[in-house]
C-alpha cells in the first residue's frame, strides 16, 4: 500500500552531511532521513584519513585556506574557502559533543593531528585509520535515539516534489517519490524543506573507490527540477584501487609508495621515472595519469604495486590490514605484485548552492558531496571534504530553522501513477547498459580526455539515455533502474562539461588543451527548466 509522510524535513541521505543536518533540527522539528540501504552504506562509512580543521596553536587559518586555494588550482571560491575553514573548530566541538571520540595524543590528552598531501600543518583530525566508520557509528546512534528524527532505511529517492506558489507563482520543493525497497510501493513524502545529501557519482565509472549507491541520484534529482549544476567535470581519482574482480572498493593507500613500493608494468618494467622525477612519489594526480597512459598504451586490464623487495617483517608491521584484504583474494604481498587501476574517488562539481546550502529552487537544499559549494576548485584537498559536511549541514540547517515559520505547509501531491507499466521481463537490458556506460565513461570520460573521446562518449549517452527512457516509461521501476536513469544524466553532465572546459586544469586534463587558461571559470550548466527565474541566489 503506498503510503503518505508528512514531517517539518525531508532529509535525503544519512552521511556525515544528512545525519548532521538532522540532528542540528531534531530537537525543534519533526525530521525524516531517508537512505537508500542500510543507514550506513554512503561513502562516510569508508572515509580512512580523518577531517582537516585548524586547531594547533602553530597552524591558522590564513594556512589552512592558501593550501586549499592552491590544491584548488585557481577556481576555488575563496569565501566559500574561508565560510569551510573558519567554521572548522565549532563543526569539530559540536562532533565531539555528539561523542565523536577521536585519536588522542598519549601523553598531552590533546588531539592528535596528522599531516596529508597539499597541507602545510598537522591539521587532520582522524579515529585511527578509521575516522569516517567513527563519524557515521556517532551520528547515527545519536540519530537513531533521537525521538524527533524517523530514519527510513531501503528507500529510494525516485523525484523531487514540486509545487507553485499562490501568490508568486515560484516553483518550491515540498517533497518525494520515494521507492519502498521493502514493498515495491512508491511513497509520497512531504516536508517544508527537502535536502539533498545523497554523495557523489564516482559509480558512474567502471574503477571506483566508492561504495554501490555513489550513482549521483541527487544531482540528477535536482537537475531535473530546475537546479543548475556545476564543475561536473573535475573527477577526482586515486591511483592505486587493488584490481581483482571480487574486491570491490578497496583502496591502497598512498603509504605504500610512500615506503618504497614500485609501479610496475606487466614485464616488469618500473617506469614512472618517464612521468615524473619523484617517480612513485610524484603527486597523486600524476600517478594516476601515469597509470592511465600505460593501461592505454598497452591495451591491458590493470597494472602492478611491488613492495616484495621489503622484508616481509617491515610489511608485516606497517601494512597489516592490507595484507590481511590481499589474502582473501589470495594475494600474498610479500612475495606478489599487486594488481592495481586507478579509481574514481570523489565528486568535486555538484548541485551549485550557496553558502546556506540554497539551490535554485525554493526550499530544497544540497550539502555534502552531492553539492558544489565552491570548496574545491579544479581539485579537493585530502580530508576537506568530510569538513565540507560539517559545515554546510550546519548553515544549512540555520537558513532553514530561520525561515522554517513562513514555509506554507505542502499542498497534497498526487499518488504515483503505475497504471500504465508492467514488470519488465527484460532486466538484462539494465544490466547491459549499466556495465556499458561505466565502460564507456572510463575508457572516453576518464582521467585522460581528448575531444574525439568525448564526442564518441557523447553520441553513446544519447542513444542509452533514449533506451533508458523507453524503458522507464513502459516498465515498473526498480532501484537498478533508476540508479541507471541517474548515472545516464550524470555521465551526460560531465560529458558536456568536459566539453566546455577547453583547458587542463586541476583534475580536468585534455591532450587537446595541455595548458591552463589564465582566466578560471565555473562550468555551469543550466537546465532548459531552470527553476531560479524568480528567486534570486546569493552565490559567490
Ligand atoms: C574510500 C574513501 C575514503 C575517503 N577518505 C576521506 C577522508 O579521509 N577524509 C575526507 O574528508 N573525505 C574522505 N572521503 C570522502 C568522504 O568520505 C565523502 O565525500 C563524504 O563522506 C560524503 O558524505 P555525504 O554525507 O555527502 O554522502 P555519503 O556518506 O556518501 O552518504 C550518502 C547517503 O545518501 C543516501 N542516498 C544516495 N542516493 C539516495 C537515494 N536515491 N535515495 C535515498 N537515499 C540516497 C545513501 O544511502 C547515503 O545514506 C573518502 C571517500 C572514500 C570513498
Amino acid at each position: 500500500m503506498t503510503k503518505r509522510h508528512h514531517h517539518d524535513i525531508l532529509v535525503i541521505g544519512s552521511g556525515a552531511a544528512g545525519a548532521s543536518l538532522a540532528l542540528r533540527l531534531a530537537d525543534d522539528y519533526r525530521v525524516a532521513v531517508l537512505s537508500k540501504s542500510s543507514v550506513q552504506s554512503g561513502s562516510t562509512w569508508h572515509a580512512q584519513g580523518g577531517v582537516a580543521a585548524v586547531l594547533d596553536t602553530e597552524d591558522s587559518m590564513e594556512s589552512h585556506i592558501q593550501d586549499t586555494l592552491v590544491a584548488g588550482a585557481g577556481l576555488c571560491h575563496e569565501d566559500s574557502v574561508r565560510f569551510t575553514v573558519e567554521n572548522g573548530p565549532d563543526v569539530i566541538n559540536w562532533l565531539v559533543a555528539q561523542g565523536m571520540d577521536f585519536t588522542r595524543d598519549g601523553q598531552t590528552g590533546e588531539f592528535h593531528l596528522t599531516r596529508e598531501g597539499g597541507h602545510s600543518h598537522r591539521r587532520i583530525l582522524h579515529t585511527a585509520d578509521a575516522t569516517g566508520k567513527a563519524v557515521s557509528t556517532t551520528l547515527t546512534e545519536r540519530m537513531l535515539a533521537h525521538p524527533n528524527i524517523e530514519v527510513f532505511e531501503d528507500h529510494f529517492l525516485v523525484d523531487l516534489i514540486t509545487q507553485s506558489d499562490r501568490n508568486s507563482k515560484t516553483l518550491r520543493c515540498s517533497g518525494a517519490y520515494v521507492l519502498d525497497k521493502n514493498n515495491d510501493e512508491v511513497d509520497v513524502f512531504l516536508a517544508k524543506a527537502v535536502v539533498l545529501a545523497t554523495g557523489g557519482a564516482s559509480k558512474v565509472y567502471l574503477y571506483s573507490s566508492n561504495p554501490e549507491g555513489a550513482s549521483g541520484d541527487g544531482i540528477a534529482a535536482a537537475w531535473r527540477k530546475g537546479c543548475r549544476v556545476a564543475n561536473m567535470e573535475f573527477n577526482q581519482f586515486h591511483p592505486t584501487c587493488l584490481f581483482h574482480p571480487a574486491a570491490r572498493s578497496f583502496l591502497l593507500t598512498e603509504a605504500l609508495r610512500g615506503e618504497g613500493g614500485y609501479l610496475r608494468l606487466p614485464n616488469g618494467e618500473r617506469f614512472m621515472k618517464r612521468f615524473h622525477e619523484l617517480a612513485e612519489l610524484a603527486p597523486r594526480d600524476i600517478v594516476a595519469r601515469a597509470i592511465d597512459h600505460e593501461m592505454k598504451r598497452l591495451g591491458v586490464d590493470c597494472l602492478y604495486l611491488d613492495i616484495t623487495h621489503k622484508s616481509a617483517n617491515f610489511i608485516n608491521e606497517h601494512f597489516p590490514t592490507i595484507k590481511q584484504e590481499c589474502l582473501k583474494y589470495g594475494i600474498d604481498i610479500t612475495k606478489d605484485r599487486i594488481p592495481v587501476v586507478p579509481a574514481a574517488h570523489y565528486t568535486c562539481g555538484g548541485v551549485l548552492v550557496d553558502l546556506k546550502g540554497r539551490t535554485d529552487l525554493k526550499n530544497l537544499y544540497a550539502v555534502g558531496e552531492t553539492a558544489f559549494t565552491g570548496l574545491h576548485g579544479a581539485n579537493r584537498m585530502a580530508s576537506n571534504s568530510l569538513l565540507e559536511c560539517l559545515v554546510f549541514a550546519w548553515s544549512a540547517a540555520e537558513h532553514i530553522r530561520q525561515v522554517i515559520d513562513t514555509v506554507p505547509e505542502p499542498a497534497q501531491a498526487l499518488l504515483w501513477d503505475e497504471s500504465r507499466v508492467t514488470h519488465s521481463d527484460e532486466d538484462v537490458v539494465i544490466s547491459h547498459n549499466w556495465d556499458e556506460l561505466r565502460r564507456f565513461m572510463w575508457d572516453y570520460v576518464g582521467i585522460v580526455r581528448t575531444r574525439k573521446r568525448l564526442e564518441r562518449a557523447e553520441h553513446r549517452i544519447k542513444m542509452l539515455k533514449k533506451e533508458i527512457h523507453e524503458y522507464y516509461s513502459n516498465y515498473k521501476i526498480s532501484r537498478d533502474l533508476l540508479e541507471l536513469r541517474n548515472l545516464a544524466l550524470v555521465a551526460e553532465l560531465i560529458i558536456r562539461s568536459a566539453m566546455q572546459r577547453q583547458e587542463s586544469r586541476g583534475l580536468h586534463y585534455t591532450l587537446d588543451y595541455p595548458d591552463t587558461s589564465p582566466v578560471a571559470r565555473d562550468t555551469i550548466l543550466v537546465p532548459i527548466n531552470f527553476a531560479a527565474q524568480n528567486l534570486i541566489v546569493h552565490h559567490p
